[in-house]
């Protein structure tokens, strides 16, 4: 556990009790600060009350007299599209608004890291995809080579139930853009962008907001090294604005859809090989195409993302490539979980977004597609480009029809529940084809969340093998 500094004797309001918030009590605690906790939920109440936290109700008048922070969840909207009404109450008192992530970045570095021949490294990743597989690959590589590595955040533990890092430890944070928003201390050693394209832009305010609010991982204080995706011009923009000169190799850029061998610091993919450039020439070239764990240019951007943060802490290339072969991948992101007949069933239950699931249909070629599900803002235009794999598209999802309906360029059966759509796409695909769950948008009308969607796919295509 990191102990929260800086706030003894003091008395801070957690709101939010789940994971994060019960941690983030903890740490307070054993900082010597009080937390008083709230949670609209009373079950979650009576969790905290059970381990011994002082429950208060943060929406009464005169709750925030004596609170010198409040520290918030990342589900609870801050700002859009309307605070939560303790938020704004935080607000009206003029008490400073914090998350977990602002108290670790302001505990971490202790006066012991001066005895250290190696201080610890905080590696912070955020973009809109591809976060928990560069996070993870990240912290794969850092394995292989017997470094001490923890992976927290988004993925992993919570950020402050983490070890404190010991000597040359380096901890890989994963940060949405929620986190990134709120925290009000954000300096990590080196800061990654994957890649934005429209998500969550409801608690943002539109794609501006959405995009400041991840930017903010740069401009807080300014990592050492920033490794950064200019497939898109928020990705240029910003490393743009973060380099001197055309030379600076403090950025690092990343490119899936551009060869880059100008005078700086570069890491590219093309044709399934990672290219590193320094200085206007060729450092390394990585054969990515026989990596089972990394399928697709998507995978592609991640293992480019990953190299050049390893590459950051003076890694060889040699090392990375052999970590990147023998990466496993994670559940429900291009997880091929089984293969019969010919047929390869693909598990992309993570691609609840519209640009997640175009980059999981470029990845093959001939795809029967399980999507639908609870539409994100935005329509589904960005994927038309991406259909040209597509045989057939099998709908599932409370509005399964309406979603069928906005994509009339495809061969589409209304199939609504998973177990529908697993037996027909079977029933039909033939050697050669790709049965994948790509939904393109969120699980929460049918399942409580993405992994028990990926799951329940998994379970009817065990079900229709074993039939
Ligand atoms: P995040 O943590 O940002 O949500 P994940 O690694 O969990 O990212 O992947 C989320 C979804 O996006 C999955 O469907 C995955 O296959 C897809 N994906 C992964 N990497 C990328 C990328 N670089 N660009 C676009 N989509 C990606």
């Amino acid at each position: 556990m990191i102990p929260v500094r800086g706030f003894e004797g003091q008395t801070l309001a957690v709101l939010g009790l789940g994971r994060s918030g019960l941690t983030t009590a903890r740490s307070l605690e054993a900082g010597g600060a009080t937390p008083v906790c709230w949670d609209d939920n009373a079950d979650a109440r009576d969790k905290a009350q059970a381990e011994g936290f002082e429950i208060r109700d943060l929406t009464r008048a005169g709750a925030f007299d004596d609170i010198a922070s409040l520290i918030v969840s990342p589900g609870i909207p801050h700002l859009y599209p309307a605070p939560n009404r303790v938020i704004r109450a935080a607000m009206q008192a003029g008490v400073p608004v914090d998350n977990d992530i602002g108290l670790f970045f302001r505990s971490l570095a202790l006066e012991e890291w001066s005895d250290f021949d190696t201080a610890p490294r905080v590696i912070a990743v955020t973009g809109s995809n591809g976060k928990s597989t560069t996070s993870a690959l990240i912290h794969h590589i850092l394995e292989h080579v017997d470094r001490e590595a923890q992976l927290a955040g988004n993925i992993g533990r919570g950020v402050l139930d983490i070890d404190p890092p010991g000597d040359g430890g380096v901890v890989v944070l994963e940060l949405s853009s929620y986190q990134t928003d709120l925290a009000r201390a954000l300096t990590p050693d080196v800061a990654v962008f994957t890649n934005l394209s429209p998500d969550h832009l409801d608690r943002h305010g539109g794609m501006g907001g959405y995009f400041a609010a991840k930017r903010r991982l740069f401009a807080e204080g300014g990592p050492d090294r920033a490794v950064i995706g200019v497939d898109e011009d928020e990705g240029l923009y910003l490393a743009n604005q973060m380099a001197e000169g055309r030379s600076d190799d403090r950025v690092i850029r990343i490119s899936v859809a551009q060869k880059l061998t100008g005078p700086g610091w570069h890491v590219f993919a093309r044709k399934g090989f990672l290219a590193e450039w320094r200085k206007g020439k060729q450092v390394t070239a990585i054969d990515l195409r026989p990596m089972t764990g990394l399928p697709g240019s998507h995978n592609h951007q991640n293992a480019c993302a990953a190299y050049a943060a390893c590459r950051t802490l003076g890694l060889a290339p040699r090392v990375i490539e052999a970590a990147l072969a023998s990466y496993p991948g994670l559940p429900h992101r291009s997880q091929t979980i089984a293969e019969a007949g010919g047929v390869r069933y693909v598990n992309d239950s993570k691609a609840t977004n519209v640009d997640s699931a175009a980059k999981a249909l470029a990845a093959f070629d001939k795809v029967r597609w399980i999507c639908g599900g609870l539409e994100k803002e935005g329509g589904l235009d960005g994927l038309r480009a991406s259909l040209g794999s597509v045989v057939k598209a099998y709908v599932i999802g409370r509005e399964a029809a309406g979603f069928a309906l906005q994509l009339p360029e495809v061969e589409a059966e209304v199939c609504t529940t998973m177990e529908v759509a697993v037996a027909r796409a079977m029933a039909e695909a033939e050697a050669g084809d790709v049965v994948l769950l790509a939904p393109a948008a969120a699980s929460f009308d049918q399942y409580d969340n993405f992994e028990q969607r990926g799951e329940d796919f998994a379970a009817q295509v065990m079900a229709g093998l074993k039939g």
